[in-house]
């Protein structure tokens, strides 16, 4: 009888140091996914250029040239279909972009945000935004609480955004004035084998930003209506 205890026990004890185990692993993974990516602030001269062709896009979108290393990463990784882009003034004076479509201090303005939807999919909520909703719980792991340099990430919960409709991505930056550029927009730095990985995750203090959304982002995007559009 003892011995058949002690056995039931060691099964016990075996039992709670696999869950144990496993509950690190877990823990690990998710860490890991919301551990911060590194990044760095690019002073390089901005330019609002067309959006290559490796990284699928509606006719005649374009964006600041510092951000398409991290969308080529993107769209390497993520089927996405980018519906827009910049959206403003270009130099020679024409138009580029969704007109009216965004709020009035969107990043869109500057060509530092994209709206996404899945490559091939539709306006239905299906399996083919599956991977837009990773790459969005990949950007915003928390709920308003974006992962730097996303500087807001509108998805499920923000009115206007999600599954089934898009999702919008912008990367922080120094204040600018509509169809302006920024001094200088933060990204994740891309290598060869894909993104930094070495620690620490920023080159160097952040300075100023643009101030957040009216009324703060998380009223404004969690959920309650949005009528002025897209950011
Ligand atoms: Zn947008």
């Amino acid at each position: 009888m003892r011995r058949s205890k002690t056995r039931a026990g060691r099964g016990r004890l075996l039992a709670l140091a696999f869950l144990g185990a496993a509950m690190l692993v877990a823990s690990a993974t998710a860490s890991a996914l919301a551990a911060p990516i590194p990044t760095r602030l690019s002073y390089a001269q901005g330019e609002i250029v067309p959006i290559p062709a490796s990284v699928p896009h509606e006719a005649g979108d374009m964006i600041d040239r510092r951000i398409v290393p991290d969308l080529r990463w993107i769209a390497q990784r993520y089927p996405i279909y980018i519906t827009d882009g910049f959206s403003g003034t270009l130099p020679n004076g024409e138009h580029a972009g969704c007109r009216g479509c965004h709020v009035e201090h969107s990043d869109h303005l500057n060509g530092l945000a994209v709206d996404i939807v899945p490559l091939n999919g539709d306006s239905r909520c299906d399996g083919t935004w599956r991977a837009i909703t990773r790459l969005a719980h990949w950007a915003e792991p928390v709920q308003n609480r974006p992962r730097p340099p996303f500087r807001w990430v509108g998805y499920d919960g923000d009115a206007g955004h999600g599954c089934g409709n898009h999702l919008h991505l912008s990367w922080s930056h120094a204040p600018a004035p509509p169809s302006e550029l920024a001094q200088w927009v933060e990204v994740f730095p891309v290598t060869f084998q894909g993104v930094a990985t070495q620690p620490g995750a920023r080159s160097r203090s952040r300075p100023a930003e643009p101030p957040p959304p009216p009324g703060g982002i998380s009223t404004v995007h969690s959920g309650g209506l949005s009528p002025r559009g897209d950011w």
